[in-house]
């Protein structure tokens, strides 16, 4: 085989023989998932670290599928970008999502809205139909834009600098708001940060779980927190899930945070009764 070629030898290494027909038996079974209703969400929330009440939630997407049982969006987003089938899937998390965030805001009014945060993929950015969407999503649900903040990795980002700060230009004069995801895994962080007008950054798991280690690694935290504090952001901790992170991360004063220790991303009803615990609290 290694005299073969590259090409010729990647086709025929069964591993990725195998995992190239999963992708497309995977292909095959989206396209009919979201008309099917094998297509739900779940809501994780993101909890204020100065009074631990609930601020507000990012939706998550699940797979319900009927023979395989749940799969899990790291597994078929990838497939969905590649398809293209994340677009019509895109539109109908933004619908779900703010139609869900209108009806917990009438529940539960609150001096600042409750906020939802979807995910938006690099190939929802690229095409041409997202801020279409965006905009049915809130004049359909009636939130306030502000309360709609769009997830997008660094990622999203590296193809076309200034054709995506155009289209981000126009979600954001919709008034939503815009969250950096994963911020500090990619390379680019920094330079990102100087070429597109964020409101906020959301640290990765990864970091936050550096706060179990040595002093040296809690002072990257410190850093990425400072950074956006600096820079007048809403910083939010990804994956927080010991007592001893969340009371470093309020000690650094970080606004938010999400993770286990708080709440798994939870069922529509499940997060509702969260939230009106925290209504009472
Ligand atoms: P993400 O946006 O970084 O979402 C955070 C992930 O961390 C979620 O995984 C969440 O369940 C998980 N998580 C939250 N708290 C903790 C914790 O304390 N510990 C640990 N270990 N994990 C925690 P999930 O739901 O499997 O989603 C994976 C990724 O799939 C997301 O990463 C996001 O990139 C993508 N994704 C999910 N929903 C959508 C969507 O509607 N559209 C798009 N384009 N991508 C989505
Ligand atoms: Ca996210
Ligand atoms: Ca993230
Ligand atoms: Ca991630």
């Amino acid at each position: 085989a290694k005299t073969a070629g590259r090409a010729q030898w990647v086709v025929f290494d069964p591993e990725m023989r195998a995992a190239a027909l999963e992708r497309i038996e995977l292909e095959r079974q989206l396209t009919g998932a979201l008309e099917a209703g094998q297509l739900r969400l779940v809501y994780q929330p993101v909890v204020d670290l100065a009074t631990e009440r609930v601020v507000g939630f990012e939706a998550l997407l699940r797979w319900h599928h009927p023979v395989l049982g749940p799969i899990g969006p790291d597994r078929f987003v990838p497939v969905a970008e590649d398809s293209g089938l994340i677009v019509p899937i895109g539109r109908w998390v933004l619908a779900e999502a703010t139609r869900t965030a209108a009806r917990w805001q009438r529940a539960h009014p609150r001096d600042t809205p409750l906020s939802m945060a979807v995910n938006v993929s690099a190939r929802q950015l690229a095409g041409g139909t997202l801020l279409g969407h965006v905009t049915e999503a809130l004049s359909a649900s009636g939130i306030p834009p502000s309360s709609l903040v769009l997830e997008v990795t660094e990622t999203a980002l590296v193809t076309d600098r200034s054709a995506v700060a155009a289209r981000l230009a126009e979600l954001r004069a919709l008034g939503t708001r815009l969250a950096l995801d994963d911020f500090g895994t990619g390379y680019s962080s920094l330079s990102w940060l100087r070429q597109f007008d964020v409101d906020v950054l959301k640290i990765d798991r990864s970091f936050v779980s550096l706060l179990d280690g040595s002093p040296d690694d809690a002072a990257i935290v410190h850093g990425l927190v400072q950074l956006g504090r600096t820079l007048r952001l809403e910083v939010v901790a990804e994956g927080v899930e010991t007592a001893a992170q969340r009371d470093r991360l309020r000690a650094e004063r970080c606004d938010l945070a999400q993770g286990y220790l708080f709440a798994q991303p939870l069922e529509e009803p499940d997060a509702e009764l969260l939230l009106a615990d925290s209504d009472a609290a």
